[in-house]
């Protein structure tokens, strides 16, 4: 199937917006089992929209527009797609009455622009907006009308809060009723951390081989602090190929997935910790409330996280975490000591079953030759022990934060999982 993907909107091309339609979207397709064949950005001027469009229905089966469906007057995929398709608008009553219920529950007039909105190309279904006021829509052509065969639309709304929902929850279902996949399709992620991907690559190529040569895909993705191993697999035996495939990268690298697909590593330790029913509390120096950040981003984050102190000063280590002044002076703030000592703080003021601290050098300066910029320690106390593990981060400061917050969750992940290897 030819998928094309048309994203309008001139705030992209003008750099004030990244467009993150094409990756999410490109993604979901992706997970579908279906590639898209071509993507372009073009700018809100009607010219541009129309070519654009008028183009891919010579070539694909399925074109995807996002943005331009709104109640101003830059807002034009709608009028424009009506007009090349030779379908007149017609007021639609049930998007109308959506868009005065969508004012009237936040008890605001209803602005006269936002009318037009109910305006549909004869011949489309409505989508309803769950989020907000333009619907989106799906028009379907008849065969030789720009192409041999069919073409089917779809029009989705700018905001990513409000495309995001239709597309999983209406788009997803007719796609899968009118482009069945031809062969079966399996996609698995495995999301792995404290390895980088040539590494990875080298452990698990060899023993993989006799399944790539059977037609599994291998992908790697490296993010942040953290690699995603993609295995696709088509046809006949795809769910056997994959299945045998993630057996065989378990065995190699068990301490290094920490989940699958879409898993996010706080999510991970904060379900631990909730089985567990263990809490958590944070003392953190040079990642500034990063690891609290990510954390509280999870639903059920308050069961588990005690709280997190930014002891940044050294007099915020003492006064807060109580942390004896002659460490400091002694050793430093950047030292093995200092984390020790923040991290039994930490959990000594706030009685938590763990704490992690981290404290480093994030540069540009502040280095020194026993300890260059980049250098981090990361303490993981329990009532039990207290663990220390020594990292070199360079990067630039934000990156050097989430690299270290990365490093610090997997120590506890670790820790939780009653495995006491530290990261590397
Ligand atoms: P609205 O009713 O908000 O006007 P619309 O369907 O007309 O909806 P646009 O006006 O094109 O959509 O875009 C609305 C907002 O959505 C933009 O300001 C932008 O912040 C965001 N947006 C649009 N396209 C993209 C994109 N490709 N990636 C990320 N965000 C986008």
């Amino acid at each position: 199937m030819n998928i094309e993907l048309i994203n309008t909107g001139s705030e992209l091309l003008l750099g004030r917006v990244l467009n993150t339609h094409a990756q999410w979207l490109c993604r979901q397709l992706a997970d579908l089992g279906h590639t898209v064949a071509r993507q372009v950005t073009v700018d809100d001027s009607g010219p541009a929209i129309e070519a654009a469009v008028h183009e891919a229905l010579g070539r694909a089966d399925l074109i995807i527009t996002t943005g331009g469906l709104g109640p101003t007057s830059d807002d034009r995929t709608r009028d424009l797609i009506a007009a090349l398709l030779g379908r007149p608008l017609r007021m639609d009553t049930a998007a109308l009455d959506h868009v005065v219920q969508f004012f009237a529950s936040r008890q605001r007039p209803v602005p006269e622009s936002t009318k037009v909105q109910s305006l549909v190309p004869e011949g489309a279904e409505v989508l309803m907006n769950a989020h907000g006021t333009a619907p989106g829509l799906i028009i379907e052509t008849a065969p030789g009308q720009f192409r041999a065969g069919k073409n089917c639309l779809v029009m989705l709304p700018g905001p990513p809060r409000e495309l995001r929902p239709m597309f999983t929850n209406q788009v997803v279902p007719v796609l899968e009723k009118r482009f069945p996949l031809e062969t079966a399709f399996v996609c698995r992620t495995l999301k792995t951390t404290g390895l980088g991907e040539s590494r990875l690559e080298e452990i698990i190529v060899g023993p993989l081989q006799h399944l790539t040569v059977a037609g599994l895909e291998l992908g790697y993705c490296a993010r942040t602090g953290e690699v995603d191993l993609r295995f696709v697999a088509r046809g006949g035996g795809a769910a056997e190929l994959v299945a045998g495939a993630e057996r065989i990268v378990r065995g190699l690298v068990p301490e290094n997935i920490y989940g699958v697909d879409d898993d996010q590593l706080e999510a991970v330790i904060v379900q631990l910790l909730a089985e567990k029913k263990q809490t958590l509390a944070l003392a953190e120096s040079c990642t500034g409330g990063q690891i609290a950040n990510r954390l509280t981003n999870v639903p059920g984050a308050s069961a588990v996280l005690w709280g997190g102190l930014v002891t940044y000063s050294n007099e915020a280590k003492v006064k807060l975490l109580g942390m004896p002044a002659a460490t400091l002076a002694q050793h430093g703030a950047v030292s093995e000591e200092t984390a020790r000592a923040m991290a039994e703080g930490a959990r000594k003021v706030s009685g938590a079953d763990h704490a992690l601290a981290v404290t480093g050098i994030a540069g540009p300066s502040g280095g020194s030759e026993a300890k260059p910029v980049g250098t981090v320690f990361i303490a993981r106390a329990t009532p039990d022990q207290t663990v220390v593990l020594r990292c070199y981060n360079r990067y630039d400061r934000e990156t050097f934060k989430h690299v270290t917050s990365q490093q610090a969750l997997e120590l506890l992940r670790r820790g939780l999982l009653d495995n006491e290897k530290p990261a590397s």
